[in-house]
């Protein structure tokens, strides 16, 4: 429960222990305000303010700003959507492997050494 002054529009969570009720007996029970004299000398007509009214409300948006943004979606819809294209893909810079070829000096050796040892064993 929380407490405004109807004098200086001030914010109370609670009424202090030491607040002198001026007015007296069920005031401050009472939905009308009550006087209290604070320890400090100032006096104030505290009221009990449900706390659900001092949450602050949301604020309801403007049908102008509405209407703007009806306006700039209508825009977008009007806009032509650009055709999906795909992604050119980059040509793969990867350098292009060397064949895997069987050593070709090592069986041309062998090939001619293959056909010297059939020449030479005639
Ligand atoms: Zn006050």
């Amino acid at each position: 429960m929380s407490y405004r002054c109807t004098i200086c529009d001030g914010s109370f969570t609670e009424i202090p222990e030491d607040a002198l009720e001026i007015t007296g007996g069920r005031g401050y029970r009472s939905r009308h305000p009550a006087l209290f004299r604070f320890s400090d000398g100032t006096v104030h007509a505290l009221r009990k303010v449900p706390v659900k009214k001092q949450q602050p409300q949301e604020p309801s948006p403007e049908p102008k700003e509405n209407s703007e943004l009806l306006l700039e979606a209508n825009v977008l819809a009007e806009l032509p959507t650009p055709p999906t294209q795909p992604v050119p893909q980059p040509e793969p810079k990867t350098e292009p492997l060397p064949p895997i070829e069987p050593d070709i000096e090592e069986t041309s050796i062998s090939a001619m050494r293959l056909a010297w040892q059939q020449r030479s064993s005639k």
